[in-house]
């Protein structure tokens, strides 16, 4: 037997990478790195080509392969094909970052492997993640005795808010054909399926009407909820966005915290998308009313630039939180040290998960907040730019004046359909691929979004923007006139 343990521990040894070893490795991911980043103002923003199958040419086998043969492996079918979220030309959806800090943060991260999920464990990874948390808890507005999880982003961080804010009224399974839920039509449809997921699908999810910058009507919440009292309903909450991702209306956040005060509900705020916007005067005054939130959710992995994975939900109460999330057990009882500090596994369905603090900390350590509000307010501008020079053009109309960084427009070249035309177009963009733009559909219309959020993108990214429109609509329209 203790030949064979030997044995093993030979054949294991790969595994402990020697130093000789190491240095090639790390030499050889570093350096492909910074080639990618160095070529990335002449990679397109979106290539339709390719599909990654040239990975299935690589079975995983007994035996390992070369670091230079997966490198190119990655680079030709991983790195290509798709959206390039690295790109300041993805304008699309809701734009990702990827800060070089960030990454260098989940590598020490990762080779430490520092448990970050019990103080007992690791009380400095701990403290690391409260500390980033009552900095976000700072940005809103929240008290003292506030605080949170780092999730892998937004939709996680909704269904754990839906949790908590389920268990903190009490309810049970056949209390829940009669709660209620306030929210839009342009609410993210990851509310809709965390909903489901918190065993809530049989709620009433009501859609209470907007104005006519989509925002939700607090007047109208109001009498939806008296009239739903009357029915002998159960309100439940008020799930208000801070940014809708079709196009960053953010709703009356004061106006609705006093109904959610005065009517008991609990007041939770989608900010995945608008949050980052709190580091700036424009975005405070925009969301004002946001402290009086029972629950917050921002991503950092949209407005702070982070790699994704980094989501974050805040509770006004951070014992609201712990009441719906802790459970202990007998093997865990070692880490049951007295602390003042709460622990993400008492937060949160995760036990055992990646360190996110350190991608979060490093970036704000090494640069400071100053450059992030920079780039923030530089958003807000260009979008402001960019909707109204577009909104001078003939034949094309614009949605409702930005709120925060997404400009809504659709082409309306003359006699041609409006729908069909902008799908075209859409389409015609995404075959270019110099810049990404994604299209919604508004009121039963086809709509194009610009929507600006990565610190890559600038003001030369958005008149090449405009000028590959010009080029592109003006082929396409001689085009499908010739149809016609
Ligand atoms: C992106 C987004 C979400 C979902 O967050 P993920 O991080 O993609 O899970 C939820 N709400 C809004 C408003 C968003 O923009």
């Amino acid at each position: 037997m203790e030949e064979r343990i030997r044995q093993l521990q030979h054949e294991a040894s790969p595994l402990e990478c020697a130093p000789e070893q190491r240095r090639k490795w790390t030499e050889a991911v570093t350096s492909y790195a910074g080639d990618w980043l160095d070529r990335l103002p002449e990679r397109k923003a979106f290539e339709e080509e390719g599909d990654g199958t040239g990975l299935l040419e690589l079975p995983i086998t007994e035996q390992g392969t070369g670091m230079d043969r997966l490198l190119e492996l990655i680079d030709r079918e991983v790195n290509r094909p798709g959206l390039n979220p690295a790109s300041g030309g993805h304008m699309g959806y809701i734009p990702g970052g990827g800060l070089y800090a960030s990454a260098l943060g989940d590598f020490l991260a990762a080779v430490t492997n520092r448990y970050a999920g019990v103080f007992f464990s690791s009380p400095g990874a701990v403290r690391m993640e409260n500390q980033c948390l009552r900095w976000l808890c700072d940005l809103i507005g929240y008290p003292e005795g506030a605080g949170g999880n780092l999730t892998s982003g937004g939709s996680v961080a909704n269904l754990i808010a839906l949790v908590a804010a389920r268990d903190h009224a009490g309810l049970q399974a056949g209390d829940f054909p009669r709660a209620v839920i306030y929210t839009t039509r342009q609410v993210h449809h990851c509310a809709l399926k965390a909903i489901r997921f918190a065993g809530l699908g049989e709620c009433t999810v009501r859609e209470v009407p907007m104005d006519a910058r989509f925002r939700m009507r607090p007047d109208a919440l109001r009498r939806q909820v008296a009239d739903d009292r009357d029915e002998g309903l159960r309100p439940l909450m008020i799930f208000a966005s801070a940014g809708t991702t079709d196009l960053g209306a953010v709703d009356p956040l004061e106006a609705l915290a006093g109904v959610a005060d005065d009517q008991g509900l609990w007041f939770h705020v989608d900010a995945a998308y608008g949050g980052a916007f709190l580091l700036t005067d424009y975005g405070r005054e925009a969301m004002r009313g946001i402290a009086s939130a029972d629950s917050v959710i921002i991503d950092p992995h949209k407005g702070l630039f982070l790699p994704y994975g980094s989501g974050a939900l805040l509770v006004r109460d951070s014992r609201t939180l712990y009441e719906s999330q802790h459970m202990s057990a007998s093997y865990m009882r070692d880490t049951l040290k007295k602390t003042d500090e709460l622990s993400p596994a008492d937060l949160s369905p995760e036990l055992s998960r990646h360190f996110r603090g350190l991608r979060l900390w490093l970036p704000l350590q090494l640069l400071g907040t100053a450059p992030f509000r920079a780039a923030l307010e530089e958003k807000l501008l260009l979008a402001r730019w960019f909707h109204r020079e577009i909104g001078g053009w003939q034949e094309m109309e614009t949605g409702p004046e930005p709120q925060l960084s997404v400009s809504l427009f659709r082409w309306t070249p003359e006699g041609l359909d409006p729908d069909e035309a902008n799908r075209r177009l859409v389409d015609r963009l995404h075959a270019d691929g110099r810049v990404f733009l994604s299209s919604t559909r508004m009121e039963g219309s086809v709509w194009l979004r610009m929507a600006v959020l990565h610190y890559r993108t600038h003001h030369d990214t958005l008149r090449r923007t405009l000028e590959i429109l010009q080029e592109t609509t003006r082929a396409l329209k001689e085009e499908m006139v010739a149809e016609l």
